[in-house]
């Protein structure tokens, strides 16, 4: 069984993405189950943690409604195609992580035209290689069962805290108002990141 997302709301992922990949395909697959298993985002109900910042991430966030914005799209920097999904008014969860074959076979010779691209550039038959390529692995993900594709596991841990609003405060070395969680202390002066980071006056 192929993909059952509605064929209108592919269009609308790739559009909003900028165009269709790989990566896209697997995030579109991935925001099926969850919009399987725990719907839609209404209000911050349902909350996504994604495990890579690639082109996957567009489709989660258009599809479920998740976005950094509302503080319920949360990115954890492990370089994983995974992505967990918690409802809040049930507690239901799930983490939906791709198998380590996902992209099949022929995603080697991808990744040397890829290098060869950056190093030195294509020539236009090996460049017509790499779109077909791209092309084939994108049409089989989104033609496979998800069971090919993902391991549905138990996530670990608890929901994410939901977004709050927090104060501000001027920062002591620039004056830019900062997220009041967000200042550090030196000398005591309240100083936002940026401000922290450079070198003390006088060294
Ligand atoms: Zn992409
Ligand atoms: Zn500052």
């Amino acid at each position: 069984m192929g993909c059952r997302v509605a064929n209108e709301l592919i269009e609308a992922t790739i559009r909003f993405h900028g165009h269709m990949c790989p990566g896209l395909a697997v995030g579109i697959r991935a925001a099926e189950v969850a919009l399987r298993e725990v719907g839609r985002d209404g209000d911050e109900e349902i909350v996504a943690v994604v495990e890579t910042d690639m082109c996957g991430v567009d489709a989660v966030q258009y599809l479920t409604g998740c976005t950094f914005g509302k503080g319920n799209l949360i990115h954890l920097d492990y370089g994983k195609n995974a992505f967990s999904f918690y409802r809040r008014s049930d507690g239901k969860s799930l983490r939906v992580v791709a198998r380590p074959a996902i992209l099949g076979d022929e995603v080697k010779t991808l990744a040397e035209l890829h290098r060869k691209m950056n190093a030195e550039g294509l020539s236009e038959e090996e460049e017509g290689r790499w779109q077909a390529i791209r092309r084939k692995i994108t049409d089989e993900l989104m033609q496979k069962d998800i069971e090919e594709l993902f391991d549905v596991k138990p996530v670990q841990g608890d929901p994410p805290a939901r977004a709050r609003i927090l104060s501000s405060l001027p920062c002591d070395g620039c004056g830019e108002a900062v997220m009041e969680t967000r200042l550090r202390v030196r000398d005591d002066r309240r100083l936002c990141a940026a401000c922290f980071n450079l070198p003390p006056r006088g060294a």
